[in-house]
This record gives C-alpha cells, structure tokens and sequence, in this order.
C-alpha cells in the first residue's frame, strides 16, 4: 500500500532560507555556549547533576553498543570443538557483496556430510548485512563479537580465513558484548 506524504508548504521568509541559516547557527551557537558553561561549572564542583556535551571521548571512552548490533563475525565449534558449518553454501550464495568463499570438503562422519576445508570472508567488501548470519540452518555464523575494530594496511589483511573466524568462537559474556572491542 503506497503512503501518501503530505509535503509542507514552506512560507516565504523560509523559502529565502536566510532566517532559517540564522536560526540554524543561533541553536548550534546556543549549544556551544551550554556545554561550555555546565563543564567549566562541572570542573569547579558545581553542577554535577547537569550533564553537559553528549559526545563521548573516544577513544578513551566507548559508547554502549546495542545487544543486536552486527559486529565482526565468528564461526561457533561443535562440543568436540570442530565447526558447525557444513559447507552448505547457504551464506556464500545469500551474500550480496559476494565476499564469502568457502571451499567444502567431506566430513570423516557420515552424519555430516561436508565441512569446510576453507572458510574465507573479505571483510573490505562486506556491507554486514547479517544476511549471512539468517541463512544459516546450523547456527554456524554469527556476528556478536562485540569486535568493530578491524582494520589493515593491506586487502589481504582483510580477509578473515577459517581459524580467524574460529579464534572467537566462544560466545561473547553479556557485559562484553556492549563494549567495543577491536580486533
Ligand atoms: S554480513 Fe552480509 S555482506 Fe557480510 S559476509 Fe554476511 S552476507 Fe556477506
Ligand atoms: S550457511 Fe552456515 S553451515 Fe552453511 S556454509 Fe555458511 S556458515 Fe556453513
């Protein structure tokens, strides 16, 4: 069902936009002089009860990260620690940025088909979409390590192979989860 959006009418003085730019940089000048008066009070011991910029100091400080949030991805272990992925392909196929590459092998027991003999994700082209995480029939990929720091100086840096993916199997303590944490 289309939704019709009623598109306001601007009046003359905004349509000169002139008032508008100055009522942008009184607010934002407004802000600045708040925050710098409730600091200089804060460092005096006064106003504790008042909170001033709402920046946080990165990196010193970290902003909670929210429970659902897709971090760097892991690949969980079975209980006798081998992966749960079964090379089924499903994320590799799903992938819009086509950035995962597995290579499939076959398992040693019969109830399990194949596993992956490689597992490779290009972290440079992936949009964590997540998708990958949703196809999964095994449980076998996640994204919840918490981990937003990833960085290279080189494309190949990038690419995150089978034991890079399984290093942090273990799933994240819940009061690690909302930190971030780099690679
Ligand atoms: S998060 Fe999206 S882009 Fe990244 S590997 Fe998974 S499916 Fe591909
Ligand atoms: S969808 Fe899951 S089980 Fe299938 S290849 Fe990907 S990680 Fe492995």
């Amino acid at each position: 069902m289309a939704i019709k959006v009623e598109e306001k009418q601007l009046t003359l003085l905004e349509r000169l936009y002139v008032l508008e730019v100055v009522r942008g940089i009184a607010l934002t000048t407004g802000h600045f002089f708040r925050n710098m008066a409730v600091h200089i009070a804060r460092l005096f011991g006064l106003a504790k009860d008042k909170k001033g910029s709402t920046t946080f100091q990165y990196p010193e400080e970290r902003r909670p990260l929210a429970p659902r949030l897709r971090t760097l991805h892991r690949l969980t272990r079975r209980e006798d620690g081998a992966p749960r992925c079964v090379a089924c392909m499903m994320c590799e196929t799903v992938c819009p940025a086509h950035c995962i590459s597995i290579v499939a092998g076959e398992h040693p027991n019969p109830l399990i088909e194949k596993y992956p003999t490689r597992f490779d994700i290009d972290l440079g082209l992936c949009v964590f979409c997540g998708y990958c995480v949703e196809a999964c029939p095994e449980d076998a990929i996640r994204m919840d390590t918490g981990v937003l720091e990833f960085t290279s100086f080189s494309r190949e840096g990038m690419v995150y192979d089978l034991n890079k993916l399984l290093a942090r199997s273990e799933t994240p303590k819940p009061n690690e989860e909302s930190k971030v944490k780099t690679a």
